[in-house]
């Protein structure tokens, strides 16, 4: 079965299988070369005369109509803002950082994507190049944004791209003593900055709403790669070509008048991790936008990070593939990550209405040993019949993003997303926690499966809609 049948593209516009065979033969039937071929002079005449016949029967050519253009129902804004730190700070991600950011390869951004359907209804989604939302800087963002803008905060998702060439963040409060310490205070500054931008980036957003047109489309993208390795003595981080993934490249696409593309909204699920380096960048995910953008005037790229826990780009690190920096290979998957963009940008596309309805709620988790529990954000966006788009918080595994897409299949194509509205570490399924390894040892209780799937059920059953 070819590639296309198994994802089920089958009986697209881009099916080439017929066009394929029509040509094999057209070829097959050239004359051998050198050999003359006989024209039979008859069937010749024949063929004139029923040209002729033909032509002065035809009735006059009707003048060909273009097809109107599609309804623009929705309202759409866009707005962007870098947030490239221009100082030095300390870099996320990775424990064994030694010292600050020594420069930028790329700019680091906030995007905003706020959209209107037919009753007025708003929703903005915000993404961006850095390493997590933390739990506190949702609240307060989305405190201040209903209050300021009027926008409920079930209609408002924050997503963090998971790059770990970003600054390090300082989203809880800070005491007196902490602003001592410099690395603190300057995360600190950083964060309050990024706030303030974050508020303004979904303001620029909202004021910017024109007639639009959503569809939504998807691919696949293959350099995702499970990272549980099952070994003698346990899981070890390392890549397992045999462990599960979630390849699948949504894109929600925003035209407007003139067929004019805005935005481009796509999702993966990988950790931002090919580098190691001590430049502020993207990574993949800031290379596919950038690569989406290039050439597309007013058209703003934005990555949607999936349910990526256990998921790293391969190959990743410089050395691991002999003359490839960990640079060339980011730029890599970012070109094949985009490629696979353009790819779902052809194929047919599924027109989405509205209306929009979101709930929003916070599910408690608790750990297996005394700990205060954790208030878990699960947030579901319903986009009328056409497209559900779950959001879930902090570093969730593979497992979640499969599961649902089979629990709430149906007329509405589904959307996962994690590191969403919070982040406090890595998120295992039951399977992954029972079976230890790296993203287990958060210290979960063995229900953490349940009660976040659970609230996934509870708040799409709100919001649901059928045609
Ligand atoms: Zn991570």
């Amino acid at each position: 079965m070819g590639a296309e049948a198994k994802s089920g593209y089958t009986g697209t516009g881009l099916d080439l299988t017929g066009w394929r065979a029509k040509n094999t033969r057209m070829i097959c039937k050239r004359p051998p070369a050198g050999k003359k071929q006989r024209v039979p002079v008859v069937a010749c005449l024949v063929l004139v005369g029923l040209l002729a016949v033909g032509a002065g029967a035809a009735p006059a050519p009707k003048a060909k109509t273009a097809p109107p253009p599609p309804p623009l129902t929705w309202k759409a804004g866009v707005a962007a803002v870098v947030v490239t730190p221009t100082n030095h700070l300390w870099m996320a991600g990775y424990a064994g950082r030694k010292k600050p950011a020594e420069g930028k390869v790329q700019e680091l951004f906030a995007k905003a994507l706020a959209l209107q359907d037919e009753q007025g209804q708003k929703l903005v989604l915000v993404t961006m190049d850095l390493i997590g939302v933390g739990q506190p800087l949702h609240h307060r963002l989305a405190e201040r944004v209903q209050k300021e803008l009027g926008l409920p905060p079930q209609f408002l998702l924050l997503n963090a791209s998971h790059t770990h060439s970003g600054p390090a963040l300082r989203t809880s409060p800070v005491t007196a003593k902490d602003l001592e310490n410099e690395r603190t205070r300057t995360a600190y500054e950083y964060t309050q900055q990024l706030e303030d931008k974050l508020f303004h980036v979904v303001s620029a957003a909202l004021a910017q709403l024109e007639p639009a047109r959503l569809t939504w489309h998807r691919a696949q993208c293959g350099f995702a790669m499970n990272r549980r390795l099952p070994s003698p003595t346990g899981y070890r981080n390392s890549p397992n070509p045999d462990g599960p993934v979630d390849h699948e490249v949504p894109v929600l696409r925003v035209e407007v008048a003139g067929g004019t593309l805005r935005a481009l909204l796509f999702g993966y699920a990988c950790h931002n991790t090919c580098l190691g380096f001590y430049n502020y960048c993207g990574d993949y995910a800031g290379y596919a936008q950038e690569y989406v953008q290039a050439n597309r005037t007013n058209c703003i790229a934005m990555f949607l990070q999936g349910c990526a826990a256990d998921q790293n780009p391969y190959p990743r690190g410089t050395g691991v593939v002999p003359g490839l920096a960990d640079l060339d290979l980011a730029q890599q998957h970012g070109r094949t990550l985009a490629n696979a963009v353009e790819m779902a940008n052809l194929t047919p596309q599924r027109e989405v209405h509205g209306p929009l309805r979101a709930a929003y709620g916070e599910v408690t988790l608790t750990y297996a040993k005394q700990r205060p529990a954790h208030p878990y954000p699960v947030q579901v966006i319903q986009f009328g019949p056409d497209l559900t788009l779950v959001a879930l918080g902090s570093e969730v595994v593979v497992d979640y993003s499969l599961r649902l897409k089979k629990e709430l299949a149906g007329e509405a194509a589904v959307w996962i997303s994690g590191y969403s509205n919070d982040y406090t570490g890595y998120v295992p399924s039951l399977r992954v926690l029972k079976e230890g390894g790296y993203e287990a040892q958060t210290g979960w209780a063995d229900t953490v499966e349940d009660r976040i799937i659970g609230k996934v059920h509870e708040l799409y059953g709100r919001v649901k809609q059928t045609k």
